[in-house]
């Protein structure tokens, strides 16, 4: 078992009227990739604005590092980094000349750590040019770049891969990918769309409403999504009956909307057929799918 670095408890936040965070408790394992899934408004800044100390909790607790109060958890984030907001940069510096000036603010001593970062990021040869002429992949590794300086153990990054083009956001997967085997820096990432993060992390913490609608490890998550037969008959009650009663079935999902999902027996298609038709059961549909990583996100973030 990893060490966990971060707990959050039952954790509330609420803005006047409105609850933006509702009892949400999960975990943060040292060396992990968390996604924290959910759509616009959900709670996942406010989640994030929390761990680094921006907003304060109404009620819950965090752990991290083993601290709770005011100041163990100060002295735990500076083990960490944030890139929470849109990273700020001037636009009229180069990538080298804004690190420079982070690095003076930060009381970083290291001069040769600009350097590092620029190679950590891959822009190690914009040389000249000025921020205003980055594409928005490129503003996205120097806003990383910014919170590699301090040399974080822990970052936490708000929708860094919100507005990327799919070749910018292969680059910047592979970008977090190095961070987290090569440098050991385990990593919190937002998205509001699953698909942009599910060949990357490895646990998953889904949030809608303020509210954790629930928490995977990848290998969970897969199973999750994994083939199932869709059957519809012409009495789907009687069907689900014969299924359980001859076949032996276990894993099952009967609704109205979706008809029965079988999730086991998946090489036995004719079997069950045959099964349901001598039985007086006219299967209208049966046939192999898959649930997609969306469908699953759609169901989970909406609670159906
Ligand atoms: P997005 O992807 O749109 O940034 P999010 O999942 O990060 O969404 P939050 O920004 O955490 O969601 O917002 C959660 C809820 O809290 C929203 O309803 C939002 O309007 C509200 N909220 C956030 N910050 C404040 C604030 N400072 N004052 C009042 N309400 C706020």
């Amino acid at each position: 078992m990893s060490e966990k670095i971060v707990e959050v408890r039952n954790l509330t936040k609420q803005y006047g009227k409105q609850k933006a965070l509702d009892d949400v408790t999960f975990s943060i394992k040292k060396g992990s990739i968390v996604g924290l899934i959910g759509p616009n408004g959900a709670g996942k800044t406010t989640i994030m604005k929390t761990l680094g100390g921006l907003v304060y909790p109404t009620s819950g607790e965090i752990e991290m590092y083993g601290a709770t109060d005011e100041k163990g958890l100060n002295h735990a984030r500076t083990r960490m980094s944030f890139m929470i907001e849109a990273p700020y940069e001037k636009e009229k510096m180069t990538a080298r000349e804004n690190l420079e000036k982070q690095r003076l603010q930060k009381g970083i001593p290291d001069k040769k750590r600009i350097d590092e970062v620029l190679k950590q990021v891959n822009l190690e040869n914009t040389g000249k040019k000025i921020v205003k002429n980055f594409s928005l992949g490129m503003r996205q590794r120097l806003g990383l770049a910014n919170a590699l300086l301090a040399k974080p153990e822990l970052l936490i990054l708000d929708e860094p891969i919100n507005g990327l083009d799919p070749e910018g956001i292969v680059e910047i997967r592979e970008l977090f990918r190095r961070l987290n085997k090569e440098e050991n820096i385990t990593l919190v990432i937002s998205s509001h769309i699953l698909s942009e993060l599910s060949l990357l992390c490895t646990d998953y913490v889904f949030i809608n409403n303020g509210k954790i609608k629930g928490v995977f490890t990848e290998d969970e998550l897969k199973a999750e999504c994994s083939e199932y037969i869709q059957i519809n008959t012409d009495n789907n009650e009687k069907a689900s009956a014969i299924l359980i009663d001859k076949i032996g079935i276990e894993k099952m999902d009967v609704t109205k909307e979706s008809g029965i999902r079988i999730y086991e027996k998946l090489d036995e298609i004719r079997y069950i057929s045959k099964t349901l038709y001598e039985n007086g059961i006219i299967p209208v549909e049966i046939a192999k799918n898959e649930v997609s990583l969306e469908d699953y996100y759609m169901k989970m973030v909406s609670g159906v």
